[in-house]
């Protein structure tokens, strides 16, 4: 389907960087948009700018990038309905605002911040719920003139219904049902003459044509607030999806107090793009296929719908990320798997990059490409983040302080004695070896090792710790291929003296 008239938005507001919920929201949207040829809007809204944070918007086009998200219309990109920076659009907002006064919907509110604190706590200390008394809705056209003449600083309010139901449609949880006696009369322009939110953005939506509003829960308390703003402006109803919240495991909401929220923490993290997009889609919706966890996102694009996504909260789970994240790390082919290595230590500053080697700043090695390729190989096979990277080279450049206790291992039936003579058998076969490569190393090793009859674990395993010096590290074959011939040599016969 092309050309569709659906558009759906993301709406952050910059307080400081992307939230992984707000990502997957931008998931939901973007998915859902690509399903039905519509477009997608980024909408930064910036009406409180107290909370406003320098760098906050490029972090929010930044992560969306990383993600591979693509904006149809944005402050940067422009389109039909710019501007797309929310507090440009306030003289719109203002404008609506007193046309609702105009035709009755609204009404200004010249109670001071002092008689409204005041009201509040006595409505506290009764328990009843906090709400705004409508004094001012009862003024008279008269009194209302003589404030604006004195100047009297003042808000607009809706003119919330007095009693019956305001009735939602939410596409994931069908009809909502808001009894009017609990609903406020929800300011809409604030005395600084900034629309809140309620206004800013049923306006801003209105104006830009969305058709699907798709939002947090922590929204759904407000949502008769909007149905009754879009009515009184005469807009056409979009149609809401309110999402479910993101939980710790802990049950309290996901926040940074708790670990890595923003979406720059798990790109530094080293996490793979498709990880964290397959993972969030898995934080509250299911897919058709129970028990299938690993979604492409072009299998995302076939199946995807909000009627999959759960109301119940979902619950983050770190570790389930990482296991996310190394099953594709493994799924890789090298040279994919390279690359993103390459434009994550990229991201790090830790890498320079040249057409036949690479240098990695933070432990001063510049390697070339083919070693950089096998290094990528073998650390493929273990690595759960991308971060472990670099550390899992120092292997390759100094042996570590090892105790000879490594080289015994009972399983293998390698006691000190079998460990020297795995040096000692080594070290004249090795020196024979002209051409050094993982298979010429394989094949004459094996050959010699049933040759003589040993068990291949009794020559393998001492050869893989004097090579590593490590309980745990890429085998022997892979270790001496990297390391070469003289270091390989070098490193046995440091064993042999070890042992001696
Ligand atoms: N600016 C709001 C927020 O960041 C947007 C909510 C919405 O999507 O309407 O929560």
């Amino acid at each position: 389907m092309t050309g569709s008239n659906v558009r759906l938005r993301l709406a952050p507001s910059p307080t400081g960087f992307l939230h992984v919920a707000t990502l997957r929201l931008a998931l939901y949207n973007y998915l859902f948009v690509q399903q039905h040829g519509g477009q997608f809007i980024l909408r930064i809204e910036d009406t409180d700018q107290a909370r406003t944070v320098e760098g906050a918007i490029e972090a929010i086009y930044a992560a969306l990038e990383w993600a591979g998200i693509p904006l149809d219309e944005s402050p940067k990109i422009g389109g039909p309905y710019a501007p797309y920076m929310q507090s440009e659009r306030t003289p719109r907002h203002q404008e609506v605002a007193r046309r609702l006064v105009t035709e009755g919907t609204a009404y200004r509110c010249f109670c001071t911040k002092e008689r409204l604190t005041e009201l509040r706590e006595s409505q506290e200390k009764r328990g009843l719920p906090p709400q705004y008394d409508r004094k001012c809705r009862h003024m008279t056209e008269t009194e209302v003139a003589e404030e604006l003449q004195k100047g009297t600083p003042h808000t607009i309010r809706i003119k919330m219904p007095l009693e019956g139901e305001i009735i939602g449609e939410d596409l994931l949880r069908g009809k909502i049902v808001f009894p009017a006696k609990d609903q406020d009369d929800a300011i809409l322009l604030k005395t600084d003459g900034f629309a809140t939110y309620h206004l800013a953005a049923m306006v801003d939506d209105a104006d830009m044509k969305i058709t699907h509003v798709v939002r947090g829960e922590e929204w759904i308390p407000s949502y008769p607030k909007h149905i009754e703003i879009i009515k009184a402006c005469g807009f056409p109803m979009p149609k809401f999806v309110h999402t479910t919240l993101i939980l710790n495991e802990d049950r309290t909401k996901l926040s940074k107090r708790k670990g890595p929220v923003a979406v720059s923490n798990f790109i530094e993290a080293g996490y793979l793009r498709e990880a964290l997009i397959n993972f969030l889609m898995m934080v509250g919706w299911t897919g058709p296929e129970t028990n299938k966890e690993l979604y492409t996102m072009d299998e995302l694009l076939k199946v995807f719908s909000f009627d999959r996504l759960t109301t119940a909260p979902a619950v983050f789970k770190y570790e389930k990320l990482d296991w996310f994240n190394g099953n594709y790390i493994r799924s890789k082919s090298p040279e994919a798997l390279e690359a993103d290595l390459v434009e994550y230590l990229t991201y790090m500053k830790n890498i320079v990059v040249t057409e036949d080697a690479f240098t990695i700043p933070s432990i001063h090695q510049t390697i070339p490409r083919a070693t950089f390729r096998k290094m990528v190989t073998h650390a493929q096979q273990k690595m759960v983040k991308m971060s472990e990277f670099v550390p899992s080279l120092d292997v390759y450049f100094s042996l570590a302080e090892y105790n000879t206790s490594l080289f015994f291992n009972e399983k293998m039936k390698v006691d000190a004695a079998m460990a020297k003579t795995a040096m000692a058998f080594l070290l004249p076969i090795l020196e024979e070896i002209q051409e050094w490569s993982i298979d010429s190393l394989k094949e004459t090793i094996m050959a010699k090792i049933a040759e003589a009859g040993y068990k291949n674990g009794q020559i393998l395993w001492p050869m893989r710790v004097a090579l590593s010096g490590l309980p745990m590290s890429p085998g022997a074959f892979e270790m001496a291929d990297v390391l070469g011939k003289e270091e390989t040599m070098q490193r046995l016969q440091t064993g042999l003296e070890k042992l001696s």
